[in-house]
């Protein structure tokens, strides 16, 4: 299959070793003291690679902080030189563009808010014609897949293959734990779209508060996610923008420490062995679940042929519910989740009836 995109590795853009690529950093660029003093904190914990801050912030009502502006490029810049970390900041007009590849930023990332929008990522874009520079694409604020493809699609084709993206959850109706629900689905679906293109996940902007973020992070390295963007401030209560979310240099580090990173294989032969016997079984499992349903639908048939000949209709909602009760019953008792029987049984029913009306449609063979 062609590749959707044309990606550069991330091992050859940014080095970091075996682990995670950790991004981390205030919601917003404050002062320079803040975004100094956070910035070695960082540095400190030798688990960051790139310090991110906000110079220009999308808020959702006029009036909010809106970003300390241009000056925050030049404290973004003091702390590179000062920690060695590289620097990383949201762009949303070609005028931002600009303004950061003057400053010397290293890294930039588009916003949920402007990838749910082509004609800014078009902009974005076109300022970036010509330009070397790794850009990461956040998921558009709406659960829209194409949407965060096209965005990727539009950068790739300007010629950047430094690209990344961020996956940092969906605006959904329902309220739930989350400020923004993660969709696992939608993650993975890009990652098995374009194998090559590195994921890193943002569980600051998932969460929405401080004490779910360590769940998540977890979630998105058993997931084989490539990173994390983390939001940090030197003192979070009192942050100007996202103070929820935010947390302290020492309290990522902690974190980063607790966090298991998988590996999408091991060099462990014993393990490799068992890991093939296991998947050995499921694929003979696969197989036979297949041929059974196979079974099934032959019988489905069989009832619409009869159902057919005796003009009775095909659906008899009681006979349904019976037959979903039942096994609804028995999966719960094998540890089946309800919406997974429901959602497999539901599928099996609506292929019952569709093979059963293509018989209703077709004369008895006596008739034929
Ligand atoms: C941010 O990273 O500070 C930000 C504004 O995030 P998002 O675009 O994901 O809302
Ligand atoms: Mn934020």
């Amino acid at each position: 299959m062609k590749n959707i995109l044309n990606i550069t590795p991330l091992s050859s853009w940014i080095n970091t070793g075996d682990q995670p690529l950790i991004i981390s950093g205030p919601c917003s660029a404050e002062t320079e003291e803040q975004v100094l003093s956070t910035a070695h904190l960082l540095a400190n914990t030798g688990k960051v690679h790139v310090l991110r801050a906000g110079i220009w912030k999308p808020r959702t009502r006029p009036g909010e902080f809106e970003g300390i502006g241009s000056i925050g490029l030049e404290w973004l810049k003091k702390a590179k030189q000062e920690t060695g970390l590289l620097t990383a900041t949201e762009v949303a007009t070609a005028k931002h563009v600009e303004e950061a590849l003057t400053a010397g930023i290293d890294i930039l990332w588009i916003g949920a808010r402007s990838t749910a929008n082509p004609f800014t990522v078009q902009e974005i874009a076109d300022a970036l014609v010509g330009v070397d520079i790794p850009v990461f694409v956040k998921n558009p604020i709406n659960p829209d897949f194409a949407l965060w493809l096209g965005a990727l699609e539009r950068i790739n084709r300007a010629g950047i293959t430094k690209l990344g993206a961020i996956h940092r959850g969906f605006s959904s109706f329902e309220k739930t734990a989350f400020r923004n629900e993660p969709m696992w689905d939608i993650a993975i679906q890009l990652k098995s779209a374009c194998p090559d293109l590195p994921i890193i996940n943002d569980p600051s902007h998932i969460c929405g508060n401080r004490e779910l973020i360590p769940y998540i992070s977890q979630k998105a390295m058993d997931m084989d996610l490539q990173g994390l963007i983390i939001e940090s401030h030197i003192d979070p209560s009192v942050a100007w923008t996202d103070a929820k979310q935010q947390i302290t240099p020492a309290a990522l580090a902690e974190m980063l420490d607790n966090l298991a990173v998988r590996r999408p294989a091991s060099d462990n032969p014993i393990f490799e062995d068992q890991l093939a016997d296991l998947r050995k079984q499921i694929d003979k499992l696969d197989d036979t679940i297949i041929q059974q349903i196979g079974e099934r639908m032959k019988i489905a048939e069989k009832i619409g042929e009869y159902k057919r000949d005796n003009n009775v209709t095909i659906l008899q909602v009681n006979r349904w519910d019976e037959i979903v009760e039942k096994r609804l019953q028995l999966a719960r008792a094998l540890r089946l989740s309800d919406d997974f029987a429901s959602k497999y049984l539901e599928l099996l029913h609506n292929e019952s009836i569709r093979k059963q009306n293509e018989i209703m449609n077709t004369k008895p063979v006596a008739e034929a």
